[in-house]
């Protein structure tokens, strides 16, 4: 039902535990607070109790304790405010860190992965998250508050007198029996919730962005019926848990009433029979109806809990998904960048290889031009190149290292895709460029802008002008060339450019990349060469023909070959506006 892995549940309550220790001392504090606070709570009926004690006796000073009542009742709101503020406090710093890691997570999670789900990734990142902060902000500490009020007032009731306690015990088996039986269904059913959701984001999405072709093909029923299956169902989703709830909820609240009946009629008995006084019975009988607001508030969070620890699951999952490969080890850093492939398979469907055994050798801060007809697998190869997709069989190394056993940080030092797709933030024109390297200085911003013939368009826009969306938006040409700014402040090892000129005009792109190749001296550069002025211009050529490297070598030795680069070229150059002789 989804892409991305979800958290075992004990992995879940492992990372919540965590959570709630993340700050021991903090904790300490809020608990310690809140104590306070249900310790003053318990003054006043004790004071009522004896209260009525007195009335019976004859001999009250109602004034008195009316004004310590009071009293009380203030300074316990008061601790309460300051519990609550602590706590709010707390949740928060955890709550933020909790994002950090999120979005730490989804920045790993390996592109061919977002790709394919994209519409999980986007509900995590919206509904699940929102329901993990509901979660953080409101239900745990309140569980938390109402777990030591509960506590406390249990003691107020065995100082009073143990044998007062023993009625609260009478709503022990119903509840213990009501919470098991929905507990045990509960998690899996938010589960199935969260995921149907994310079923109809992710048709929705896909609706979205293929618009053109679902009207072009006239899929539009066939896309409303896949949306009407998924809607169907979440509601059957929704309907699951609702079940639960509208359960599990009457039984709770019948609990509650139990006892304060039960402490007040034998409360009563073991009074007639001398065997506890009056004002114990009556501060028994108000604590008792005390406790009840923490428990209904406690059962209340209960599935707020459950739905969070669904979200909490579907959240952490992002991170299980790492490949093993690509975390943070002891991996040797390459430092020569000559980049190796030796037998490399790649199939994207089971038994149809759109790489077949390929063999390539390219050596530090070489230009290579990979060319070939459309399908023979140019773009595959560059993905495998830049780490995106792993291989089938076969090796790619890059300075003697695995790609597939480099961490994703140092991989992206190593090796850099750029395609035709480039998205401009909305954030400055500085930030957009500088975002791969934060410290950079505004001269080396100046000449990276410069070397992708950026600089007349960004110069007058100024370094900090807003851009994005609802902003300055920019032509596909101008962030491409934003994009290939950003390549050269990274300034990678090796730099796999797959039509990441596209947008430009032949000229400008030819312009472009000599311009490139004066910048990025000394770093490698492989290009899938849909425009052949690239293979021209390239130290060396690789033709690729169905999934094999058929031919090498530079474009002179290609053409005087007279084969397949040889006849490629000589129909580009008839499709083209320039004759083959006028690129020099
Ligand atoms: P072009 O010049 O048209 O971009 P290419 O040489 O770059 O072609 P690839 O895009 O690598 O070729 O495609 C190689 C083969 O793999 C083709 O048969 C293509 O249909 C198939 N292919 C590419 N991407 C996918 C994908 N995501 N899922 C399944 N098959 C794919």
């Amino acid at each position: 039902m989804t892409t991305l892995p979800i958290a075992t549940p004990r992995r879940m309550r492992a990372s919540a535990w965590r959570l709630l220790l993340r700050y021991p001392g903090q904790l300490v504090a809020v608990l310690s607070v809140h104590g306070l606070s249900a310790a003053f709570g318990l003054v006043g009926p004790w004071l009522l109790g004896n209260l009525v004690e007195d009335v019976a006796g004859g001999a009250a000073d109602v004034t008195r304790v009316a004004v310590l009542v009071l009293v009380f009742i203030a300074t316990q709101a008061l601790c309460s405010g300051i519990a609550v503020y602590l706590s709010a406090r707390l949740g928060e710093k955890v709550l933020a860190e909790l994002r950090e890691d999120f979005v730490a997570g989804v920045l790993a999670i390996p592109l061919a992965t977002v790709e394919h789900g994209s519409g999980d990734i986007l509900t995590r990142t919206t509904r699940d998250i929102d329901t993990l902060a509901r979660c953080v902000r409101q239900a745990v500490p309140d569980v938390l508050i109402c777990a030591v009020t509960v506590v406390i007032t249990i003691g107020g009731i065995v100082l009073l007198g143990p044998l007062l306690a023993l009625p609260c015990l009478v709503a022990v088996p119903f509840l213990w029996a009501s919470t098991r039986w929905y507990l045990a269904r509960a998690h899996d059913g938010y589960l199935r919730e969260a995921a149907a959701y994310s079923l109809i984001t992710e048709g929705l999405t896909e609706s979205v962005r293929g618009a053109r072709t679902v009207d072009a093909l006239r899929l539009g029923s066939r896309r409303m019926d896949r949306a009407n299956r998924d809607i169907a169902g979440a509601y059957a989703a929704e309907r699951y848990t609702l079940r639960l709830r509208t359960v599990y909820l009457p039984v709770a609240d019948m609990s509650y009433v139990l006892p304060v009946v039960a402490t007040l009629v034998i409360g009563g008995l073991l009074h007639i029979r001398g065997m506890v006084s009056l004002a114990a019975v009556t501060a028994a009988t108000l604590y008792t109806q005390q406790l009840l607001v923490p428990v209904d508030r406690m059962l209340f969070w209960l599935n707020e809990i459950q739905t969070g620890g669904a979200a909490l699951a579907r959240v952490i999952g992002i991170e299980c998904h790492r490949p093993e490969a690509h975390t943070e080890g002891d991996h040797d850093v390459p430092q020569a960048n000559d980049v190796r492939v030796r037998g490399l398979t790649y199939a994207y469907r089971a038994g149809r290889d759109v790489l077949r055994a390929l063999e390539l050798d390219v050596a530090p801060g070489e230009r290579l031009a990979v060319v070939g007809p459309s399908g023979a697998g140019k773009s595959t190869l560059g993905r495998l190149l830049a780490g995106i997709y792993r291989p089938r069989t076969g090796t790619i190394t890059a300075g003697g290292a695995s790609l597939s056993d480099l961490p994703f940080e140092r991989l992206r030092q190593q090796v850099a895709l750029v395609t035709q797709e480039h998205h401009v933030f909305r954030a400055t024109l500085r930030e957009n460029v500088a975002m791969v390297r934060p410290d950079v200085t505004d001269d080396e911003l100046e000449r990276a802008l410069r070397a992708v013939g950026a600089w007349e368009w960004a110069r007058p826009l100024g370094l900090d002008t807003p851009l994005g969306a609802g902003r300055v938006e920019l032509s596909p040409a101008h962030a491409q060339q934003l994009a290939l700014a950003r390549i050269v402040v990274a300034a990678p090892h090796t730099l796999v450019l797959d039509e990441a000129t596209a947008f430009l005009t032949p000229q400008a792109a030819r312009a472009l990349e000599q311009s490139l190749q004066s910048v990025l001296s000394g770093r490698t550069v492989i290009a899938i060469a849909h425009r052949l002025h690239t293979a021209h211009d390239a130290d060396r050529i690789a033709m690729m023909l169905d999934g094999r490297i058929v031919e090498t070598g530079s474009h002179n030795q290609l053409i005087e070959r007279g084969e397949r680069y040889a006849a490629l070229w000589e129909s580009w150059c008839r499709g083209s506006e320039e004759p083959a002789g006028n690129i020099n």
